[in-house]
């Protein structure tokens, strides 16, 4: 059983049952979600979902970014780096610009026979035992071999077995804003990924396939709606177009690195934001946590068809190796970077980006294709 039909809980039950191992999906929404998060997929990942057999869904709702851009705020380019120097490492070596929530209805859409989702769902509960799950819904008990938690950062499994999800908050919250103005006309020269440095000010500029979103780091202990009025000055100092930016969206988040302890608890797997949370700055967070449900979910097919549980405990400690060495350490980086002020690491970015070698082994890592090689 899966808590949760995000990018994560569906890819785990992807998995599970084009292995045909039958998966119920509990999720509390009476539909998927289709709230603004994630937009970039990484090269692995592209991987994992053509393994899949999504990949092509996917590509025709995407923008393939084939480079992405270090600005400074108002001094444009610093680097553009180019993906096409991974080419010896993965068949898609570049990043495709699409919203988590066009996956999840390509995932859903795909789901083989053994895999239902049960909408209108919440955990509520769960009674974990040595043999199985009783899992407690907002429809009743349901009983389960083994459950997987992919309920999301207030993940309600998590809680119900008691364990800390330790780690810090930023101080500052993000804004991300969708906007209706082609940027490209505005900005000229920019590449659909942009992380613009300010010390200041930092920002991220963002194509996704309906629109771009701007991120900008905003205070954590002033009112919504004081910040959500001062966000058409905000734009106009991005760009000024000599009227209003046309808004279609904006929303505040405040963001936290988070852990589990243990991406296992006897019957119960922990996988994605409900595992663990970063921020959202080099968008690792869904990439990641679909790596895990491919990884983990694959270990427990393992289990089921009479394999080891050590394996899937390797396997377990491995993603939570690469949660925080991979996945926190270069989230964190970025935003380190978007805030610098030393001209010599401007200098190091122009030199990495004119090396393909060092510009290989940079992005190898900034795109989570070395954190598959990670040991425990
Ligand atoms: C502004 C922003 C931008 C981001 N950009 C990127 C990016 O570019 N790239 C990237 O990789 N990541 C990005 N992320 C992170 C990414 O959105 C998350 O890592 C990703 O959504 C995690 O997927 P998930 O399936 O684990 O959790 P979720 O997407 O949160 O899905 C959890 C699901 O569980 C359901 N659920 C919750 N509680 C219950 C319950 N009790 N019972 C039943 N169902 C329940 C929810 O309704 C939901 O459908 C971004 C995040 C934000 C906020």
């Amino acid at each position: 059983m899966v808590a949760g039909a995000g990018p994560v809980g569906l890819t785990a039950a992807m998995v599970l049952a084009r292995r045909g191992h039958e998966v119920v999906v509990l999720e509390q929404g009476d539909e998927l979600a289709t709230e603004s998060r994630a937009s970039t997929f990484h090269p692995p990942t592209l991987e994992m979902l053509d393994d899949l057999g999504v990949l092509e869904a996917l590509l025709d709702r995407g923008i393939v970014a084939t480079t992405f851009q270090y600005r400074e705020r108002g001094g444009g380019e610093i680097a553009t780096l180019d993906l096409g120097v991974l080419a010896p490492d993965t068949p898609y070596p570049y990043r495709v610009q699409c919203e988590q929530s066009r996956l999840t209805p390509i995932l859903l859409d795909a789901l083989p026979a053994p895999a239902r989702v049960l909408f209108g769902h919440t955990v509520d509960d769960v009674t974990p035992s040595e043999h199985g799950v009783l899992v407690h819904t907002s429809r009743g008990p349901i009983a389960a071999d083994w459950l997987i938690g992919a309920d999301g950062a207030h993940s309600a499994v998590r809680h119900a077995v008691g364990a800390a999800f330790d780690g810090d908050t930023y101080p500052e919250r993000f804004l991300v804003a969708s906007v209706e103005e082609d940027l490209t006309a505005a900005l000229p020269g920019i590449a659909p990924i942009n992380y613009v440095f300010d010390p200041a000010e930092w920002l991220v500029l963002l194509r996704t396939p309906a629109h771009w979103r701007v991120l900008l780091p905003t205070p954590g202990d002033t009112g919504d709606d004081v910040e959500l009025s001062r966000l058409p000055e905000r734009l106009a100092a991005v760009a000024d177009l000599g009227r209003p930016w046309r808004l279609l969206h904006a929303s505040l988040y405040r963001v936290h690195q988070r852990v589990m302890e243990s991406f296992r608890v006897g019957r119960i797997l922990f996988m994605g934001d409900a595992a663990h949370v970063n921020n959202p700055l080099g968008g690792l967070g869904m990439n990641s946590g679909i790596h895990d449900a491919v990884q983990m979910a694959s270990a427990l097919a393992d289990v089921l068809e009479g394999g080891s549980e050590s394996a899937l405990d390797l396997i377990a400690t491995r993603r939570r190796t690469v949660a925080v060495e991979h996945v926190q350490r270069a989230s964190h980086d970025n935003w380190k970077r978007l805030r610098e002020r030393d001209d010599g690491f401007r200098q190091h970015l122009r030199e990495l980006a004119a090396d393909p070698v060092a510009a290989r082994a940079y992005l190898r890592r900034a795109c989570l294709l070395d954190s598959l090689e990670a040991r425990p």
